[in-house]
This record gives C-alpha cells, sequence and structure tokens, in this order.
C-alpha cells in the first residue's frame, strides 16, 4: 500500500486548527508548527508571539452561531450571541481538546521558510535551524498582525491609528475620529477604544462597509456607540 501523502501545516489559530481536524478525519498525516505556545492566533489575547490583534473588550461581530464549527457548535446556553475573546479561545482550547488536535502540533517552532522543490513537495525551514521535507503545505499563518496603511496626499499631525491595535480602550482620548473604513473592526473600536474618555464626533469615510454597504456599517456604529456608553465592567 502506498504510503500517505505527508501535510505541513502553518500556524495554530482557527485555519490551522480547522485544516487539522480536516486532515486527522479523513486519516491523513500532518504535522502542525505554530510559532506561539499555544493554539488561538489572534483570539489569544496578549498573544506571546506579538501577533495578536485582540484588544480588551474585543467581542466577535460575526455571531455565535455563524462561527461555529459544524462538529462542536456554541451552544445558547453556554455563550452569549457574541462572545467575547476569551471565550472565544475557551472554545478554541475545548475545540482542540475534544479531536486531540494539541498531537500533531509542534509549539514554539516557527517556519522560516517554505522552499518549493523541483520535484515536488516542500522543504519547511524551522526557526530551530533543522529542515524537514512534506508532500503538501497549507498555510494558515493569519494577516491581521501585518497592518497597512493608506497613503494619503497632504499633511495630518493628529494621532493615525489602526483599528485593531491592541492597545487598552482608555489610552486614546477622541475627540474627531474619522475612520477610513466602514468595516466592522474599525467602527467597533472607535468607542471601544476612546471609552471612557469624552469623544464627540466622528467623520465615517468609506466606499462601502464589510457589511456590503456604507448604510449597514453606520447601523452598526450606532449600535456600537451605544455599547459605548456602557460600565466598563461590560467592555472588560
Ligand atoms: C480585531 C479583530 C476582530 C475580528 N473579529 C472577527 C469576528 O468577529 N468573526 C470572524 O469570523 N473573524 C474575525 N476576525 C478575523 C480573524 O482573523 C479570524 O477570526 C481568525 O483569527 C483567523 O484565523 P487564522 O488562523 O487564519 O489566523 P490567526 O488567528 O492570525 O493565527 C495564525 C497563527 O499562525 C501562527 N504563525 C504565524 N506565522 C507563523 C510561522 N511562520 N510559523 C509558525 N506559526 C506561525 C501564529 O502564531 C498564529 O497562532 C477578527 C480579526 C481581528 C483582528
Amino acid at each position: 500500500m502506498p504510503a500517505k501523502p505527508t501535510t505541513c501545516v502553518i500556524g495554530a489559530g482557527i485555519s490551522g486548527l480547522t485544516a487539522g481536524k480536516a486532515f486527522s478525519d479523513w486519516g491523513l498525516p500532518y504535522t502542525c508548527f505554530e510559532a506561539s505556545d499555544d493554539i488561538g492566533g489572534n483570539w489569544y489575547f496578549g498573544n506571546p508571539n506579538g501577533r495578536s490583534s485582540a484588544y480588551q473588550s474585543l467581542h466577535i461581530d460575526t455571531s455565535r452561531d455563524g462561527v461555529s464549527f459544524r462538529d462542536m457548535p456554541m451552544g445558547p446556553d453556554e455563550y452569549p450571541d457574541y462572545p467575547h475573546h476569551a471565550q472565544i479561545l475557551g472554545y478554541l482550547h475545548r475545540y482542540a481538546d475534544a479531536f486531540s488536535l494539541r498531537d500533531r502540533i509542534r509549539f514554539e517552532t516557527p517556519v522560516e521558510h517554505a522552499e518549493r522543490k523541483p520535484s515536488g513537495g516542500w522543504s519547511i525551514h524551522l526557526g530551530e535551524g533543522s529542515t524537514e521535507e512534506f508532500d503538501f503545505l497549507v498555510v494558515g499563518n493569519g494577516h491581521h498582525w501585518d497592518p497597512r496603511f493608506p497613503d494619503f496626499p497632504g499633511d495630518f499631525d493628529g494621532i493615525v491609528a489602526r483599528a485593531p491595535a491592541g492597545t487598552p480602550p482608555d489610552v486614546v482620548a477622541i475627540r474627531t475620529a474619522v475612520p477610513a473604513s466602514n468595516g466592522y473592526v474599525t467602527l467597533d473600536n472607535i468607542p471601544c477604544r476612546a471609552w471612557p474618555n469624552s469623544w464627540n464626533r466622528v467623520r465615517a469615510s468609506s466606499k462601502e462597509s464589510s457589511a456590503g454597504s456604507p448604510a449597514a456599517g453606520l447601523e452598526k456604529l450606532q449600535t456600537l456607540t451605544t455599547i459605548g456608553w456602557m460600565s466598563p465592567e461590560s467592555l472588560s
């Protein structure tokens, strides 16, 4: 019987975990390399890999039922409609444990370089200095840790901040906010990061929101503005 093909999975965030789960379901061998000391990626608040964009008050903005894994849904008795980031991380831990996904993960093992071999397959160069060979490669290394800033013409002497900059919500006193996007995460950040400092104006500038239309994005902002004035306990 021919040997089963081997796969390297980079990252043990949601993408890497679910890829690993699928390989396990099919009985296919794989090895997951994770740079950090644990699973969760972006949802690991304060991740020692320095790459989590989760901020203290973060709740998911896609609903519980929309993001649940089919083979282990988040039950409405255990989770609110829009769980806090700590609940999402807890859910990912439960998922990894339920399907023994940690057995195939090598923590604190960053991939330095993936090199396609002329004969097919991949040479995976690891941070620890060794190289391992695989037939296939799945890259789940995330991208929110690599911010892109727009290059607007003209001068601006205010603070230019990336939305999920990972800073506590109370460090920025916003008087006027000009989000250059109507994306949920951006709009989420304005009230959540500004609270409890007073802020009085938001000028939203965007062609469309991540919800498909500027109107939907602004509706979200309106909702979140209300959230921003709730008690600090509800935001932490
Ligand atoms: C503030 C914020 C809010 C969000 N809210 C939502 C939401 O409500 N709903 C939703 O569906 N999505 C949301 N997202 C999108 C979010 O990116 C996904 O939910 C999810 O975290 C993506 O998972 P991932 O595995 O692709 O990447 P990540 O979670 O970034 O995980 C990548 C993993 O790869 C590891 N890694 C990276 N490079 C290497 C390397 N070279 N070698 C080894 N390991 C490596 C990292 O250590 C990390 O563990 C949000 C994102 C942000 C920033």
